[in-house]
Formats: structure tokens, sequence, C-alpha cells
């Protein structure tokens, strides 16, 4: 594959409106005429390029922001969808049936875990969960049954780096398709150079921004995004997780000003790292050096957009975690919410919140502590001062 910057790909495009205006016209119809009845018939049959049929198939905005988002991962083809879940549902269910298997990471997003353990068992498809940073365990979880390899590429809370070049490795060598969830890490990584073959984003984060919504999508090859679109057979087709026209423009104008977005994020995410884990918070960070993962996510990321704008502390215990964070909203650091992507900092505590679906039990044993609070870094712009603040929070409360 050709060697790409994921935000000239975004800043190169030229989409003109119909009269000629600087961005594409939104397209307001569900449905659309055919000047020859045969066109339709051929439209139904997937061979009528250019021509669109209903709009939960395709239409105009949305194939609008699908060619840019594939543009950003490099991929041939993508395809919007109305939520990220929806984006992993339907890929999830094209690519397994009854009687597959999933080999997942275990610590990804709360509702992908609750998805593939308490949901797809219900049509005989058994996941899996292991440790992604441990290769070998990953290969020996492969059976003849496995179709799909998941992970995060940056893992939902607890930021682990899956290694996804050295997965695609594994992934090709059984004949599994790696799907990659890179919703922590757009322009940072581009899985699909790593060797990925599906890359699903949750447009609800970074990529849109602000808050304002929520979208996925699905990035993958040309014959993959079609089989999902399949009148018949397709996922996206029949289960209709469908972005409407009007979000979808709104999400491409958020798109264009993700590069520098992300440049902020990363670096206020870095200085406050840098600065509370020297004071001696409990601190993780893939741009510390202290990462297990530091090394191998230094070579994986392009590096002008940094290592990503997420981190966790550790305040000691769920009842300082909770009152820590109700300082900081108080005090205007940022939002106790979930989510991620903002322009205000927004953070929760993990265990009590995004990864509930997660047992106690397993919680534990991944290292997800009770004290543990995930924060989104923000747009600050006076970093410095959202630092000093933090610290003035933490002392009040002797978490230092
Ligand atoms: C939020 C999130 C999802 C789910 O996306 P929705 O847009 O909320 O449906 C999936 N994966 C990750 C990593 C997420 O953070």
């Amino acid at each position: 594959m050709k060697d790409f910057e994921p935000a000239n790909e975004i800043q190169d495009l030229q989409f003109f409106g119909e009269f000629g205006g600087v961005n594409p016209s939104i397209s307001d119809s569900s449905t659309y005429t055919f000047m020859a009845a045969k066109t339709m018939f051929d439209t139904f049959e997937g061979n009528a390029d250019g021509c669109y049929l209903y709009s939960r198939h395709s239409s105009p905005s949305n194939l609008y922001l699908s060619a840019a988002l594939a543009a950003m991962e490099g991929s041939e083809s993508a395809n919007t969808t109305a939520s990220g879940m929806g984006a992993i549902t339907s890929t999830l269910m094209q690519l397994c049936k009854s009687g597959e298997h999933i080999v997942s990471s275990r610590t990804i997003y709360g509702g992908t875990y609750a998805f593939m353990k308490n949901f797809l068992p219900r049509y005989q498809i058994q996941t899996s969960f292991v440790d992604i940073t441990n290769l070998k365990q990953v290969e020996d979880s492969i059976t003849p049954q496995t179709r799909v390899l998941y992970c995060e590429t940056v893992s939902n809370p607890l930021l682990e780096v899956a290694d996804i070049e050295a997965l695609s490795i594994i992934a090709k060598k059984h004949n599994v398709t790696l799907v990659v969830d890179n919703t922590f890490s757009p322009l940072s990584v581009s899985p699909i150079k790593l060797g990925a073959d599906v890359v699903i984003h949750s447009l609800t984060k970074y990529i849109n921004g602000s808050s304002d919504t929520v979208g996925g999508v699905i990035c993958g090859t040309e014959d993959f995004i079609n089989s999902l679109k399949d009148v018949n057979q397709g996922a996206t087709m029949l289960l209709g997780p469908t972005m409407d026209s009007l979000r979808a423009a709104s999400i491409l104008k958020n798109l264009r000003t993700l590069p520098i977005r992300m440049q902020q994020h990363s670096k206020n995410a870095s200085y406050l790292a840098e600065k509370l884990d020297a004071l001696g918070v409990k601190t993780v960070y893939p741009g510390l050096k202290n990462h297990p993962s530091y090394e191998r996510y230094k070579k994986m990321i392009n590096a002008q957009f940094g290592f990503g704008g997420m981190m966790t502390i550790d305040a000691g215990s769920l009842d300082k975690a909770n009152a820590l964070m109700e300082l900081m909203q108080e005090r205007n650091i940022g939002y106790l919410a979930v989510s991620l992507g903002f322009y205000k900092t927004l953070f929760s505590a993990p265990g009590t919140s995004t990864s509930s679906e997660i047992p106690m039990e397993e919680q534990k044993e991944m290292g997800l502590s009770d004290g543990l609070i995930r924060i989104s870094i923000g747009l600050d712009h006076d970093i410095e001062r959202t630092f000093q603040n933090i610290v003035m929070c933490m002392k009040e409360l002797q978490i230092l």
C-alpha cells in the first residue's frame, strides 16, 4: 500500500455542492427516482454504479462522509453507521455465522464486550477473551471455527496497545479477519497500513469531536463494504443502522479540523501525564516511558499526531475517585461524563460506568482498580493552568 499521510488525504478531498458550493449539498431524500425501470432493477442487483435506490442502502451525504473516512484510513471503501455499536455489531454479524468463533481482546469497550459475551451466544457465536498483548495466547486461542480476531488499537479503558502488525501476521496465517476499533487513535494510528482488514470507529468521539451526536463507520475493502450493503445478505442494509444525511454532512465538516484537534489533545495529555507522573500520581499514558507498550506504540504512530488524548490516573479508592471527579467538575476543569474527544476534559470511573458490563472479578484481573479515573483531555488552551488546578484539587482531597 502507498505511503500516505492521513491528514493530507482529508485535506486533498474536493467535494463541491451542486451549485458550486464549497460544501457538498445535503441529500434530503429517503428515496430516488429512476428514468428507466430497467435501471431500478439493475440497482437492486447491485450493478448500477452511481445510482441511488433508497437511503438505508446509501445516500450522497453518507457516501461523502464514507469517502472521507476511507481516505483517512487508507481503505478502499467505507460505510457510515448511526453509532459505533451499529458499526461493530454489523461487522461481526456479517463476518460470523452460527457455530463460528471470535478471538477478542478482553480490554475492549464495555458495549462490545457485552455484545460478544451476552448477545452473540444467542446465535451460537462464541468469543474467547484474551490478553491481546500476549501473542502466544492469541494464537493458541484460534480454532478452525475462528473467523475474527478483534481488538482496539489503544484499549478502553486501560490504554493497552495492540501490536497490529504482529496480530495481522497471526490473522493471515490462520485466515481470520483482523478487525480493529481505532476510536481512541484516529490519525495517530493507521491500522490498515499495519495490516488490519477492517477498521471501525465510533465517530461519536474524536472524529466528530463536539459531543452532539453518535455515529460510526466501517472501513474495509470494496468487496467487504459492498457485502454489508447487499440488498439480500448485507448486515448494514438488513439491520438498518443508517446515519441520517443531515448528520453525515455535519460530521464531515467537523472531520476537517480533526488533525489540529488531535495534535492539541495529544500535546495537552502528554504534558499532564508527564507532570502528574513526576508528582507520584499513578498515571497511565502510552506516551510515558514507563508504559509497557511505549516503545511499540512509538513505532506504530504517525508521530505528528502524538500519543493521543486519553490517560488514566488512580486516586487510590472509589470514594477518592468520586470526590476528585466531583471537585474537578465544580472547579470547571472538565465534566463528569462518559465519552471522549470533546473540547472540554471529560472524566469517569470506568469500573462503575463504561466497563460495568465486565464482572468485578474480571475487572480486578485486568488491573481495573476501583480508584481508576479515565480522562479524555480537552483542547485546553492553557494546560499549565489546568495542571495547577488539578494539583490543587488533589491536595485538598489529600490524594497528593
Ligand atoms: C464509544 C465507543 C464505542 C461505541 O460507540 P457508540 O458511538 O457509542 O455506539 C465503541 N468502541 C469504543 C472504543 C468506544 O469508545
